[in-house]
């Protein structure tokens, strides 16, 4: 969806590599995570300051290739190492749907899935996933379990202004961000976390050098010179030539799409919504409601599989209880390129009992 604004910036965010560069492991050996690059870190802390969605200061950059490598990093790292048995893993349903296949792949022995947080009830330590605004329904999220001994790891994909009013500096022991959902380049597998505790970012650049040896340069090259090209206009750097900042893009394509999608559901009669309520953005400066970069449909009418009933109107989305609910619901993407998205709020609009 935003390769429409990557492609009217042309040139700027383009990036030359000659053979000779970025040819070693290392990038920043007086770095806690010393495959980091200095000049990605740097654009990561400015898009912060920028958006002013993360407190950065004083806290250490992990990158990850993605920032699905981040959480299980992020896992291994906050998992005891000494105890007897797997740390458990909880999240409030309904949850990223990878977020169990990831965590129980490898059937480890330092942490294991237990699924959803509100009826965790067993004692002792514990992992608690905060997606927010959550994969799949888009809500405002806050740890559930709230008991001590909790360890929280907080996933911030799309805690950015298109998406969500941003209500001030997130401020967590660890929190994951990623390219995929800020400026739409998942193919670039670029995430990074922002962690307080030292011996926590050191035993997350641990795991990552076990599982990779770094992450490829080339990519944080690239990344970087796509954050500096979004924060560029709000510093007024090059204002020779700027044309809609990227925000302003993503945010009213968003609003936009979600107009077109609550019009096409009224319109068909067979489907319900979430509402949100608008709240204050510090970014935008005005009061505005969410636009999730998911649409968490309820098929209404006694429809009890509702990707089922959909897949057989030809739209492809992904049911309930991947997400630890029911298949009433389902999950769609609001990313899809124009003209897939039109394709769909239009097949949506003429669905009839
Ligand atoms: N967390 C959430 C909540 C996500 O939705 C996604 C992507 N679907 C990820 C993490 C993984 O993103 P990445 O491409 O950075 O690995």
């Amino acid at each position: 969806m935003y390769e429409k604004y990557w492609q009217q910036m042309g040139d700027k965010t383009t990036v030359v590599i000659p053979g000779w560069q970025y040819m070693s492991y290392f990038s920043d050996i007086s770095n806690i995570c010393w495959f980091l690059e200095p000049e990605f870190a740097k654009q990561v802390v400015r898009l912060h300051k920028v958006v002013g969605n993360a407190v950065t200061d004083g806290r250490h950059i992990v990158v990850g290739t993605g920032s699905s490598q981040l959480y299980l990093a992020a896992l291994f790292a906050l998992s005891p190492s000494d105890a007897s048995e797997p740390i458990s893993v909880v999240s409030q349903a309904p949850y990223y749907s990878s977020y169990p296949s990831m965590t129980d792949c490898l059937k480890s022995g330092l942490y294991k899935w237990a699924g959803e947080a509100q009826n965790f009830s067993k004692e002792g330590p514990y992992i608690e996933l905060v997606t927010s605004p959550n994969n799949p329904d888009g809500t405002a999220r806050h740890s559930v379990v709230n008991r001590n001994k909790g360890i929280l790891l907080h996933d911030l994909a799309y805690y950015w202004p298109q998406y969500t009013p941003i209500s001030s500096p997130a401020d967590h022991e660890l929190m994951l961000f990623t390219v995929s959902k800020s400026t739409g380049h998942a193919g670039m597998r670029i995430g990074w976390a922002i962690v307080k505790d030292k011996e926590v970012a050191k035993r997350m650049t641990k795991f990552v050098e076990l599982n990779t040896i770094g992450v490829s340069k080339d990519s944080q090259i690239r990344a970087a010179k796509v954050l500096k090209a979004v924060s560029d206009p709000y510093e007024h750097v090059d204002d020779s030539e700027v044309g809609e900042t990227f925000f302003d893009f993503s945010y009213h394509s968003m609003a936009e799409r979600w107009k077109l999608l609550r019009e096409a559901v009224e319109h068909s009669g067979m489907f319900s919504l979430p509402k949100f309520p608008p709240a204050f953005c510090t970014f935008f400066n005005q009061v505005s409601e969410p636009r999730p970069a998911f649409a968490w449909l309820k098929c209404e009418n006694d429809i009890e599989d509702c990707e089922t009933f959909l897949r057989g109107h030809k739209i492809l989305t992904r049911g309930g209880k991947h997400f630890g609910v029911g298949p009433m619901y389902v999950r769609v993407s609001m990313l899809d390129r124009d003209e897939n998205f039109i394709r769909f709020v239009k097949r949506l609009s003429t669905i009839r009992v």
